[in-house]
């Protein structure tokens, strides 16, 4: 049974067929890097069968009539659809069953990002982003592959429901985000569907840029609306709606709303998502600044932040206000903030700013310091409400679950058993109870220390690591290893 493994660096294919020789398979590379002669004497082992496993650049395998290729590998994400389509089409020739698997990571996308950015001409630039986007929302998707992949090249088929990995999963987590969908949407339609997601976006969170405010976006009722959610979730919600074609892309990038996009604003339609696709970050309550009280402040030290902001304002070729106000500059030369946390607590200060001009505030703010400062007390007031959105960010009760059943010390095993889920499945949520501040490390370690491996796998991914040297190429190998085991 023949195999071909596609990666896309010359230099990572010696180390990957090096892995499987040592894992006793017969394996070859074909690469840029060898001989001629090397690369014939490759070529005719894979063509007489003399080896089963092929590492190869994506240039393998063009033109030869091999028709029982049974397995196509990508160890990263193809530059477009129709390379994909293409490069998978060499399995099953022979009209046999065949297996395809593409994996995938975002480093490999922010990878192929910025090899596009590189290109000069700006048409063949913008061309093979909009082409990258396609392949990645069909990576993303959570519907039949075969499904989507017909839909690209206009044909209409049934979901196969017994063949790809999405109509295969059974260990699939949801959550609902009618909600924010909703959100998303009539951002769209208030926005007057002329904008593009970074945009709607922008709105949502309450975004002071300077699109938002030449458009006066600042003053639509979903303005801010969405300040609960992280912007990585923004975005993952509005790939989603695309996805399900609740939007469509229109002419400059604007998002366009589609009927399913009025059923869902009207809740007639529901959507939800993989729960592990939506990154949910539990939002930590943050004391109430305190708004509208006047602060005695020393002239000097105002002029001092006030040049400050001056400076950034000319760098920047932005309006003053707009980097921070008078009312912001006057809390600060009052409190005088010494670091990171107590800068956010003034009013007009949010993280985006700290990222942009806290450093530089910071250390000014540092040199206004007298010896006989006194620390003036914030009278704070822990927030009353919390929005709907923050609610429905906390996170995901799944995690609750998990955790209660962690809390009945049961071993993660029985746990995985209990809850129907997948094992990895459990430690991803382990991972992110952990991360949430939920369960401490060392529980982590102890429950870990529990989970019996495999000898093969557990030697497959020590021998991975070492010749590979990274965890994360160790774990597309795991992939690989699985789907070579259930072949055999
Ligand atoms: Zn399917």
């Amino acid at each position: 049974m023949n195999k071909v493994l596609f990666t896309p660096f010359h230099a990572k294919i010696p180390k990957h067929s090096v892995l499987f020789k040592k894992q006793g398979l017969k394996a070859s590379a074909y690469h840029a890097g060898l001989s001629a002669t090397e690369r014939h004497q490759a070529f005719n082992q894979f063509v007489n069968d003399d080896i089963d496993i092929m590492v190869a650049t994506i240039a393998f395998g063009m033109g030869i009539d091999k028709s029982n290729i049974r397995f196509v590998v990508h160890m990263s994400i193809p530059k477009t659809m129709e390379a994909y389509y293409q490069e998978m089409g060499r399995a099953g020739r022979d009209g046999l069953p065949s297996e395809v698997l593409l994996l995938y990571s975002t480093g490999d996308l922010g990878l192929l990002g910025r090899f596009i950015a590189d290109i000069e001409d700006e048409t063949y630039r913008s061309a093979a982003y909009h082409k990258l986007s396609l392949i990645k929302k069909y990576a993303f998707s959570e519907g039949c592959r075969h499904q989507a992949l017909s839909h690209y090249f206009d044909d209409e088929m049934l979901a196969c429901k017994t063949q790809c990995d999405n109509c295969l999963n059974p260990d699939v987590e949801r959550s609902d985000i009618s909600e924010q969908a909703k959100m998303f949407l009539s951002t769209v339609y208030r926005t007057e569907q002329r904008f593009g997601q970074g945009h709607i976006v922008d709105v949502l969170l309450g975004s002071q840029n300077q699109k938002v405010l030449n458009s006066e976006h600042q003053k639509l009722s979903v303005y801010g609306v969405g300040s609960g959610i992280s912007r990585a979730e923004w975005k993952v919600i509005g790939d989603r709606l695309l996805e399900i074609d609740a939007l469509t892309i229109g002419e400059f990038k604007g998002l366009k709303l589609t009927n399913l996009a009025m059923q869902i604003m009207k809740s007639e339609q529901a959507v939800d998502i993989r729960t592990s696709n939506l990154q949910t970050q539990s939002k930590v309550l943050k004391p109430k600044k305190i708004a509208k009280q006047e602060y005695e402040v020393d002239a000097e030290i105002f002029e001092k932040l006030r040049a400050l902001r001056a400076e950034i304002a000319q760098e920047e070729g932005m309006p003053a206000y707009i980097i921070f106000d008078n009312k912001t500059l006057t809390e600060m030369a009052h409190f005088l903030p010494d670091n990171e946390a107590s800068l956010l607590q003034i009013n007009g200060v949010g993280k985006i700013k700290i990222e942009k001009y806290g450093k530089r505030f910071l250390t000014l703010l540092a040199t206004l310091r007298t010896e006989d400062f006194q620390e003036p007390v914030q009278n704070l007031v822990q927030e009353a409400s919390v929005t709907k959105v923050e609610q429905s960010n906390k996170i995901h009760p799944t995690y609750q679950t998990t955790l209660n059943l962690i809390e009945q010390d049961l071993p993660i095993a029985e746990i995985a058993q209990q809850r129907a889920l997948a094992l990895p499945t459990i430690l991803g949520h382990i991972n992110k109870l952990v991360a949430e501040g939920m369960l401490e490390d060392a529980k982590r370690q102890q429950l870990f220390d529990t989970v019996v491996i495999d000898e093969k796998v557990k030697n497959w991914i020590s021998q991975g690591i070492e010749q590979l040297g990274s965890v994360d190429e160790a774990h597309h190998q795991l992939s690989i290893f699985k789907q070579l085991n259930q072949n055999q």
